[in-house]
């Protein structure tokens, strides 16, 4: 047997990123969003909606929602956060049983944990899954190429 790959948790990563369960927090994400007033996409729509602000160089713009994990970026003025969603994830568990955070029950807190736990099992199984494609097709050309 090969050495095995370990696979690093990295903690501190992973409670900054259950904090995002919470409006606020990704509220507090949006410290340098370009899109401000008389826009429709502003922090606090896009809080509200499940996103939170991932800017990178290339994407300034591009946020992340907590539940499915869908990553958008892009935005114009006009667009309206909920409805990005909607369009992009119509199946993201947040959108479909969608509230406001205040008539959140425990219950229904303790759901959407074990909704996010799913989201992320399936995102890690279709990553794994496009990865062994990928490397399919690496050995199906290589032996191609020895026939
Ligand atoms: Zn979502």
């Amino acid at each position: 047997m090969g050495a095995e790959k370990e696979e690093n948790i990295d903690t501190e990563a992973e409670l900054e990123e259950f904090a995002m369960h919470f409006e606020a927090n990704r509220l507090d994400s949006f410290k340098d969003w370009p899109f401000l007033e008389d826009c429709s996409c502003v922090p606090q729509k896009l809080a509200e909606a499940g996103f939170y602000h991932i800017p990178s160089e290339q994407e300034p713009d591009a946020v992340r929602c907590f539940m499915c994990l869908k990553e958008l970026d892009g935005w114009e003025p006009d667009d309206d956060p909920m409805s990005e969603h909607k369009k992009h994830a119509p199946k993201c568990p947040f959108i479909k049983h969608w509230k406001p955070e205040e008539e959140y029950t425990v219950t229904d807190f303790i759901k959407s944990i074990a909704e996010r736990q799913q989201a992320r099992v399936k995102r890690i199984a279709e990553t794994k899954i496009k990865e062994f494609k990928q490397q399919a097709e690496e050995v199906r050309k290589q032996m191609e190429l020895l026939a």
